[in-house]
């Protein structure tokens, strides 16, 4: 029986999935709290926690302000959907 082995994800050789994405995520800054139980679900590993922006802090939750918030690269999101299913508080909508 052949041993198993772990390949690493090179995205700079990764198709661009995002041409074929049907339907769209977005993440809704008023919502996220910052948990970021999205990043490691996501399948294309695409999605990452950043800094919010000054009116993105405007616009957060009382507990949210000082957490990052979680973003996508479209350029290699396959609009799966699993973001927004794993997503605790819904802060994710997936839109055609
Ligand atoms: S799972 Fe939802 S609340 Fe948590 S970081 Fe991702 S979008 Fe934000
Ligand atoms: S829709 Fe799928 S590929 Fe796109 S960010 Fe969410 S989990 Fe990742």
């Amino acid at each position: 029986m052949e041993k198993g082995a772990i390949i690493n994800h090179d995205q700079t050789k990764a198709p661009k999935t995002g041409d074929w994405r049907y339907m769209k995520p977005e993440v809704d800054a008023s919502k996220c709290i910052g948990c970021s139980t999205c990043v490691p679900h996501c399948p294309e590993a695409v999605m990452e926690m950043r800094k919010r922006s000054e009116a993105e802090v405007e616009i957060s939750g009382k507990f949210a302000k000082e957490k990052d918030l979680a973003v996508i690269d479209y350029e290699y999101c396959k609009g799966c959907g699993v973001c927004a299913q794993v997503c605790p508080v819904k802060a994710i909508i997936m839109k055609k």
